[in-house]
């Protein structure tokens, strides 16, 4: 199949010709047919098989005819991300190249002013993330009720944020005539709801099994005996063993504080690496993508912002860090490779807490992911499980990064390097009243409730009463502390 039988009129297909498409990709095949005949669609692909132009192009096939009025755009394209939203601009600007259509993008973190002024000249194409378009639209700045296509993009994204409310709300305000085009790499029952409520009759069109990884993609695992530390020491042993293959890589993290320690330990350790997270403003995540997009940074560790829909073209690694806390966010991640039919590679670290979690992908990819160095065995989870329980008891942490200080955070503090001597247990091993260190005693002199350990972490007075000396002799029953409420005078009835 060509482009030529999908219809599309000469305006387009000079624009697809000056891309370097030349046949479509079998999602642009299904999808773009049934969107020219004026069908809602419902997709159901991941990024990288050119599902962008598989609404771009019917879209400014049908812009054609008519212009915009003020406040008044023709088409709504909404999109999780302000990366996302930026890159279909990109996509507008580069298939758009025949067509006079005014874009404008609404995204958070850029002036209201700009975005106005957009607005106000009337535009085609208006691509914005939910949250800033209803604001623009609380203030009065824009009118829905010209929008003749609306385009749902990454909607299983979009319930993972929390916007279903607020796509709920947007649809509400479209005139019910319009034609919907909807994408979504999975279809929990969240989102098939939402578009058995909101589109007509949708065709549904389907590149590949839901969740499913492509073929082309080398998928190992990677044992880590413990978390953290050890974790990035492993990473870094697995990216020296691909070094000779590493165009450009992922690293991907679960949490964005890991993403910023990861980030500083790899630059630490001679590694060209960037960091695209949350917690970035928007002028500093666009930096940093384009400096990954030019190879000035060959390495970035990112959290799942990054996972789906950022196109960047050939990227050759993703090493996962973290197993993901859900199995569809692998397949998202592992996506950023092997795109376009390139051979990709990805690699994740497990722990033996994370075993479970390795678990839930496979199953979900219906597929054994081998390991590199073979799979751990029950005895080798079980010891290192127990040795890191015991280690984070002495450390005096209770189970969970939860409470108190984060792992990371202590890690952060107190890893100057990576072949950290064992200073925190070592002032641990002492009893906490007596700590004689320097920086210990000076804090056993403050009268504060909580008291810092030497590792970072904290442990309140009441705890530390409790905490028994350190003494190699086992400690029997309750050992020669009685708790209080022992010690009571019993009434006794006579
Ligand atoms: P997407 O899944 O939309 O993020 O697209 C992934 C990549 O494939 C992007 O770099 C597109 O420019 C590219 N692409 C999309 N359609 C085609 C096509 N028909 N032929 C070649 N490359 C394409």
């Amino acid at each position: 199949m060509t482009f030529k039988d999908l219809k599309l009129s000469d305006k387009v297909l000079a624009a697809i010709d000056a891309a370097g498409y030349t046949t479509p990709t079998p999602i642009q095949a299904q999808a773009i047919p049934f969107a020219l005949e004026g069908r809602d669609v419902v997709g159901i692909a991941q990024t990288g098989t050119g599902k962008t132009a598989s609404f771009v192009l019917p879209l400014l096939n049908m812009l054609e005819q008519g212009r915009a009025r003020a406040r008044m755009p023709r088409s709504l394209i909404l999109e999780p991300t302000r990366e996302l939203a930026a890159q279909v601009a990109e996509a507008f600007e580069t298939l758009g190249s025949q067509h006079k259509l005014t874009v404008a993008l609404l995204i958070g973190g850029v002036s209201f002013d700009d975005q106005e002024k957009k607005l106000e000249r009337g535009a085609d194409i208006l691509i914005a993330t939910p949250g800033r378009l209803l604001d623009h639209f609380g203030r009065g700045k824009l009118l829905m009720n010209a929008v003749d296509y609306l385009v749902i993009d990454e909607a299983d994204r979009m319930l993972d944020m929390g916007f279903i409310p607020d796509i709920e709300r947007i649809c509400k305000l479209l005139p019910p005539s319009r034609q919907t085009l909807f994408f979504s790499a999975t279809m929990p029952p969240e989102i098939q709801k939402l578009t058995d409520q909101f589109l007509k009759n949708p065709e549904q069109v389907r590149v590949s099994a839901p969740a499913t990884a492509a073929k082309n993609i080398t998928q190992k695992l990677k044992f880590s005996p413990a978390d953290s530390k050890t974790k990035r020491h492993v990473l870094r042993e697995l990216m020296r063993s691909e070094v000779s293959t590493i165009q450009n890589a992922i690293i991907f993290c679960n949490r964005k504080r890991d993403v910023a320690v990861l980030h500083k330990s790899l630059v630490k350790h001679g590694f060209n690496a960037g960091a695209l997270h949350g917690d970035l403003d928007q002028r500093q995540r666009t930096a940093t993508l384009e400096a990954f997009r030019k190879g000035e940074i060959t390495y970035l560790a990112a959290s799942d912002v990054a996972a789906r829909g950022l196109d960047i073209p050939e990227v050759s690694h993703v090493f996962n860090f973290d197993v993901p806390i859900s199995p569809e966010d692998y397949v998202h991640r592992i996506g950023r490779t092997g795109r376009a039919g390139r051979d990709g590679y990805a690699a994740m670290i497990v722990t033996p807490k994370e075993m479970k979690g390795v678990r839930a992908i496979e199953n979900l990819c219906k597929a054994k992911i081998e390991w590199i160095d073979g799979e751990p065995s029950t005895e080798n989870l079980a010891a290192t499980d127990f040795s890191e329980r015991r280690e984070r008891s002495r450390r005096g942490e209770r189970g969970g990064a939860g409470r108190g200080r984060s792992k990371e955070a202590a890690v952060a503090t107190t890893e100057p390097r990576e072949t950290a001597e064992v200073r925190p247990i070592r002032q641990r091993a002492e009893p906490a009243g007596e700590v004689r260190s320097a920086p210990a005693a000076a804090t056993a002199e403050r009268p504060a409730r909580n008291r810092r350990n030497g590792d970072g972490s904290s442990v309140s007075r009441y705890h530390r009463e409790l905490l028994p000396p350190a003494t190699s002799a086992p400690v029997v029953g309750l050992g020669d502390h009685v708790p209080a409420f022992l010690m009571r005078p019993v009434r006794v009835a006579s």
